[in-house]
């Protein structure tokens, strides 16, 4: 399969060259030039496979010029035996709630999921085998920590992890700052996730830099990511068995959701994927009113939605304007040129047939999880609250699967507010919370940080 930039057609890149990029050099973001798209009788026939059987089958159309299927299988195998489900993932059913149970990886939230899977694409591509890769992470809380599981210890590899300080839960900030080994460097930036990601992406567009330290990423702008993401939404759609599908999805990067619209048009029958996004609603915005507007990211209760530039949506806007890569870069440029674009009433309208957006605010997020706790005895994180609450605003519950993004003991905090009902701590945690903490504090400038790198890849 090829691989082409969102502002670029025009040059095709292999699987292998995408994944160790991330990021195109152009500022776009890479994307399949096409995908597979299964009829009736391949999708009954994926319905009956194992996860781990499906993950191979999926992720296989995107990197089978790269990889054998054989090697494939034992890697996804490899990836997923430490999670505490045998199927990776939880479908669940709590009262009117049908929640899947995207956290019982090493790191308690669904990049996990994806992240394992990429530790061992390094190896599996050998992409470190002579020269050392400098893999550099923008984290909301999250990622951070999937990313350091999966890739500590890794020969040749070093991992650098930026967080927002003080903007992330204590708990989030431990498992991030406790568990690497020596490959691993933590850094605190004084800034907000929208500033770690753009001193990111910035660093990417940077050739003579990423090149002099043989830079790789894997946020989510990582096309492998929302690969592997897409197998759950097939998993649990076949779990559920209902004719009518939506998702309902909390959302901050717009990683998660596209990886939905994959599976739609790869032929996965969803009707509507719900965007629930907290006060930081770009998104909603964007999907509502047509115009796309980052605003000054807010401090929410669930702070990895707590994002303005949604990166992913570049995906979306390629895909409805029909892969025009010139309209892109347009809209691209009058981003930043004047800090927001507007889309037509014809792409408005061809987004609303697979989206809707729904803003859930800190009050309402509270209620909701209050309300879980008192009534069905189960307590859920802010993260999926506010795609229990997307999902009960547009009265879409009985026919909508709610993707639970975390645990809720990785904000403890936070539920203590809401319930004074107990959450049993995962196994997952039992060897971390008493551990030292190891991360730097950096201020908010690209040029501190790239010397910062420097001086430890020396
Ligand atoms: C990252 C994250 C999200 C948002 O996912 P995107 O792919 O960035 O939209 C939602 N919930 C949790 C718990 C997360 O860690």
């Amino acid at each position: 399969m090829e691989y082409i930039s969102t502002r670029n057609k025009n040059q095709s890149y292999s699987f292998k060259d995408i994944f160790l990029r991330g990021l195109a050099p152009d500022g776009g973001l890479f994307v399949p030039k096409n995908i597979k798209i299964y009829n009736e009788d391949e999708i009954k026939k994926l319905s009956e496979l194992s996860y781990i059987e499906l993950a191979t089958e999926i992720i296989f159309n995107f990197c089978s010029s790269d990889i054998t299927k054989t090697n494939l299988k034992n890697l996804i195998q490899k990836s997923y035996k430490i999670f505490s489900s045998e199927e990776v993932i939880k479908t669940n059913k709590i009262g009117d709630i049908n929640l899947v149970e995207l956290y019982h990886g090493p790191t308690l939230a669904f990049k996990d999921i994806a992240m394992q899977v990429l530790g061992n694409l390094y190896d599996e591509l050998k992409v470190s085998a002579n020269k050392t890769v400098n893999i550099i992470v923008a984290t909301s809380g999250d990622t951070g920590s999937a990313a350091i599981a999966a890739l500590n210890d890794r020969k040749n590899i070093n991992v650098f992890v930026l967080h927002p300080d003080n903007k992330i839960s204590k708990i989030q900030r431990k498992i991030m700052t406790t568990i690497g080994s020596d490959n691993i460097y933590n850094v605190a930036i004084k800034g907000s996730f929208d500033d770690c990601q753009k001193i990111v992406k910035d660093m990417f567009s940077e050739n003579s830099f990423r090149e002099k330290i043989n830079m790789s990423g894997v946020n989510s702008i990582n096309w492998a990511r929302i690969v592997c993401q897409i197998v759950y939404y097939f998993y649990s759609a076949f779990k559920f068995k209902n004719k009518k599908i939506n998702f309902s999805v909390p959302t901050g990067n717009f990683g998660d959701v596209f990886a939905g619209y994959m599976a739609k048009k790869m032929g996965l029958p969803i009707e509507k994927l719900i965007v629930a996004t907290n006060e930081n609603n770009i998104l909603e915005r964007a999907i509502n009113s047509g115009e796309y507007k980052p605003s000054k990211v807010r401090q929410s209760l669930s702070p990895s939605m707590d994002v303005q530039i949604a990166s992913n949506f570049e995906r979306l806007l390629f895909d409805i304007v029909k892969n025009d890569d010139k309209k892109v870069s347009s809209l691209m440029s009058e981003l930043s040129s004047n800090g927001s674009f507007s889309l037509d009433e014809e792409q408005k309208k061809i987004i609303k047939k697979d989206f809707c957006a729904c803003k859930v605010s800190d009050k309402e997020t509270l209620e909701i999880i209050k309300n879980i706790a008192d009534k069905l005895d189960f307590i859920i994180d802010p993260h999926t609250a506010t795609a229990v609450g997307a999902s009960k605003k547009l009265n879409l519950m009985s026919e909508t699967l709610i993707l639970g993004t975390a645990h809720p003991y990785k904000f403890l905090e936070t539920i203590k507010v809401a319930t004074s009902k107990e959450v049993k701590m995962p196994n997952q945690l039992s060897n971390i919370l008493d551990k030292k903490e190891k991360y730097d504090i950096l201020e908010n400038n690209i040029s501190d940080v790239k010397s910062y790198i420097l001086e430890k890849v020396k």
